[in-house]
């Protein structure tokens, strides 16, 4: 009988060997290879325990480095399998945004907990139907919002929460690269969910609201494209205003076709700034108005501290803070943004 079956973590039962939360990557793409399969060999209560892909070549060469026996290694015809394996008891979905809910749903439904990349669903109605499926499962689901669990960004919304410079007025939260292959299926709207957005738009989103410690009330955003060749069916840049009931107000732009990353706060008595802020590959830099005691970094990759929380949510029973409640509220502003663009007007946020 595997895990999931129990209906939990039995840490006194497991064997030495199994103490690890063992952890499948679903979709061997460029975050599964680059980041979260490095990142897996630095964390504490993890391990890369199974691996699902379409691409036999690539499950060769994952087996070479990793270590990872044939029976834990999956496809997507024989993904209820993974059902069975007692070595995996969290599915990691890393595929293109549209196949997050299905395959999110799919998992918890054969009773493993699952962290599923951002953004959770391409709308809001996907989301609770994942949450749906998360309640019915009785297991824990984690957003893979790596920032949540970053030392900068936990500062900024503690600082943010304490007041510390007085009431906060106005922040820009942006972010953006150039993505130029016309056949990445995060140009294709059915597949992305629409572009930078999509892509992005969490990312911005998320600090203006942890920064403010609350949800933006309503949204004015515009979509522009210069370059309809390449952009189809899609905004190259989108940028948003968000305001808040405390009376701050947030400014983003999130794009397609120029490189910025940055996250600015600026309060009643000081401000703080994160240059770079958001982008997986590069070390947040945080300046502050006034000299604050120094962080230590995360080190090389900022999905150990996301993954090892989750890890600790499921030995311990506790919340998961990157929650999939967490994932809705963003989807819930993102359809906000789009109704804004199309109806040219301010909408009202519905939560
Ligand atoms: P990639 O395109 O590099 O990888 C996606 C992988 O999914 C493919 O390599 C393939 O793996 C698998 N796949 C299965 N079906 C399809 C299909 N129909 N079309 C394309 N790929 C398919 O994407 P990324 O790794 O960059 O992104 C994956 C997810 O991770 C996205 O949701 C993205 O938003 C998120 N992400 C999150 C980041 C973060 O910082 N939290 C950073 C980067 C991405 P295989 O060949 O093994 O089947």
């Amino acid at each position: 009988m595997g895990l999931g079956a129990l209906g939990g973590w039995l840490p006194k039962q497991m064997g030495v060997d199994q103490e690890k939360i063992g952890i499948a990557l679903v979709g061997l793409g460029n975050y599964a290879t680059r980041q979260l399969a490095p990142a897996l060999q630095l964390t504490q209560y993890c391990q890369l325990t199974g691996i699902v892909s379409g691409t036999p070549s690539k499950v060769k060469d994952w087996q070479g480095k990793y270590g990872i026996e044939d029976v834990h290694c999956y496809t997507y015809e024989n993904f209820e399998d993974i059902a069975a394996d007692d070595k995996i008891d969290v599915v990691y979905i890393v595929l293109p945004n549209f196949m997050h809910a299905e395959y999110t749903i799919r998992a918890l439904e054969m009773g493993k907990h699952v962290i599923c990349e951002k953004p959770m669903g391409l709308d809001a109605d996907e989301c609770r139907k994942m949450l749906a499926a998360q309640t019915a499962s009785g297991k824990k689901l984690q957003i893979g919002y790596r920032l949540y669990h970053e030392p900068h960004h936990k500062r900024m919304h503690e600082l943010g929460v304490a007041l510390h410079w007085g009431p906060l007025k106005v922040m820009e939260s942006s972010l953006g690269f150039r993505m130029a292959n016309p056949a990445s299926w995060r140009m294709d709207p059915s597949k992305g969910g629409g572009g930078a957005i999509m892509d992005l738009g969490v990312y911005c989103i998320q600090a203006a609201r942890r920064m403010a410690n609350q949800l933006p009330q309503k949204v004015s955003a515009q979509g522009f494209n210069t370059d309809p060749g390449l952009f189809k069916g899609l905004f190259e840049h989108v940028s948003f205003q968000l305001s808040f009931p405390n009376g701050a107000v947030s400014n983003s732009t999130t794009s397609f076709n120029a490189y910025v990353d940055r996250f600015h706060a600026a309060c009643e008595r000081g401000w703080l700034q994160m240059q770079p802020s958001f982008n997986a590959g590069q070390q947040v830099v945080l300046t502050t108005s006034e000299e604050l005691e120094p962080i230590e970094g995360p080190g090389p990759f900022q999905q150990v501290a996301q993954m090892d929380a989750f890890a600790r949510n499921i030995m311990d029973d506790t919340e998961v803070i990157a929650s999939g409640e967490e994932g809705l509220i963003d989807l819930q502003i993102i359809d906000a943004i789009k109704r804004s663009i199309e109806e040219e007007r301010m909408i009202e946020i519905s939560y």
